[in-house]
């Protein structure tokens, strides 16, 4: 069998190991099957609400809370045109290309852009947040932005050591903190943590379809919101308030509340967040163990080096030198009906990445865990055979 015999039609189910959009679970999906109703409709507004008191749930928070109608993008933006002026200073975490593309909107925006710069396989050091906040003597920093889970490299930051460095500090910013491929997957405490503007998205974590995102946002930040002179308008918090549902300014996205009516109750009731985090966990240490063997035999490796901040949603796995992660996920995909994650930014065709987040067990992991290493021996990437029997052992602990 060679990597270049022509291509079969697959047959069977697609494999849907991106991490992010994600699988979404059946029930999920007929839930938002749904005829059109008024969003004023008294029994929509009783799941709208629902709702909003879930989602306040699964992000720890008793705060305020905005939605819009666009993906985790124009909640990153949101966040930032309510609560800064033009020419503010954002002080960003670099972890990775979703903490790059942060950083480049804060500045088309208008915002000048300080980064506690990092190594992507490490990530930035919350010693040097606080340095760089207590360097700040005129608080010209206004916001800190951190993506709790850089989805681009496998890495989970530490948001309540960043919150204890701009504490330590003594410094008023605000702490922005992305969970978009966090929220309902890894543990992420709003209010305990201290976070005032959390960024999250309907299409990672929470198992629905791209289109809808929104922010938790504190009192603090509320407060950050009067003042603040970025132009906005769909986004702007205080039109929103103003209208029935306290979000949206525009038409309410009804289906996607039927469908995370759903999806909260499969996360909450019929499993458990607690119970999630733990499947995240057990499913990620499989993936983990699978490519610490296959790296034995110069194959490819961990791309995080830091096992303190291993992500539990996605791993990020670098190729050996001289193979093109991009070969290796076509040939995963064209004849094997598995889809993988590619590298990101400056590690497209060195990375490739395994979503282990959302609607997932055990016999998923396995089969794309097996498929990565058929797909390996198919394209001639050296790689120590058995990554499956180390991800086998670590399921059966
Ligand atoms: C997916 C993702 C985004 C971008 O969200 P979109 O829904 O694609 O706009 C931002 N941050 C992180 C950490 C992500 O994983």
């Amino acid at each position: 069998m060679s990597a270049t015999q022509p291509a079969r039609k697959p047959r069977g189910r697609q494999f849907f190991a991106n991490p992010g959009p994600t699988n979404i679970p059946d029930s999920v999906l007929l839930a938002g099957a749904r005829q059109t109703v008024d969003f004023n409709d008294p029994n929509f507004v009783e799941v709208y609400t629902a709702c909003i008191d879930g989602l306040k749930r699964v992000l720890k928070t008793t705060q305020n809370i905005f939605l819009y109608t666009g993906s985790g993008h124009a909640a990153w933006e949101a966040c930032l045109v309510n609560l800064l002026s033009p020419g503010d200073a954002v002080l960003i975490v670099e972890s990775g290309y979703f903490s790059e593309s942060w950083a480049k909107m804060a500045k088309d925006l208008g915002l000048e852009v300080q980064t506690v710069a990092a190594d992507w396989r490490r990530g930035a050091d919350p010693a040097a947040v606080q340095a760089a906040l207590a360097a700040d003597r005129t608080h010209a920093i206004k916001a800190v932005c951190v993506v709790h889970n850089e989805t681009a490299t496998g890495m989970t930051l530490p948001v309540q050591e960043i919150r204890a460095a701009i504490d330590a500090a003594g410094h008023p910013a605000l702490l922005l903190a992305d969970t978009i491929s966090s929220l309902g997957s890894l543990d992420f405490r709003m209010d305990e943590w201290g976070v005032d503007a959390s960024v999250g998205g309907s299409q990672k974590g929470l198992m629905l379809h791209t289109g809808m995102s929104f922010n938790g946002v504190s009192a603090k930040a509320m407060e950050a919101h009067k003042t603040s002179r970025l132009p906005k308008h769909y986004f702007n918090w205080t039109n929103m308030l103003a209208r029935p549902h306290k979000s949206f300014v525009g038409t309410v996205p009804v289906s996607f509340f039927y469908a995370l009516q759903e999806s909260l109750r499969l996360i909450e009731q019929e499993e458990g967040l607690e119970n999630v985090f733990a499947r995240h966990h057990r499913l990620a240490q499989a993936v983990r163990a699978a490519v610490q063997h296959w790296s034995g035999n110069n194959g490819p490796q961990l791309f995080c080096l830091n096992p303190a901040r291993y992500s539990d949603s996605v791993t990020a796995i670098l190729m050996p030198e001289g193979f093109n992660a991009d070969d290796l996920r076509a040939v995963a995909l064209k004849r094997f009906n598995v889809s993988l994650g590619g590298g990101l930014g400056p590690l497209g065709g060195k990375v490739f990445r395994i979503g282990h987040l959302g609607d997932l067990n055990e016999p998923m992991i396995l089969g794309t865990l097996s498929t990565v290493e058929l797909a390996m021996r198919v394209a001639g990437v050296p790689h120590a055979p058995g990554g499956v029997d180390a991800a086998i052992a670590a399921l059966a602990d």
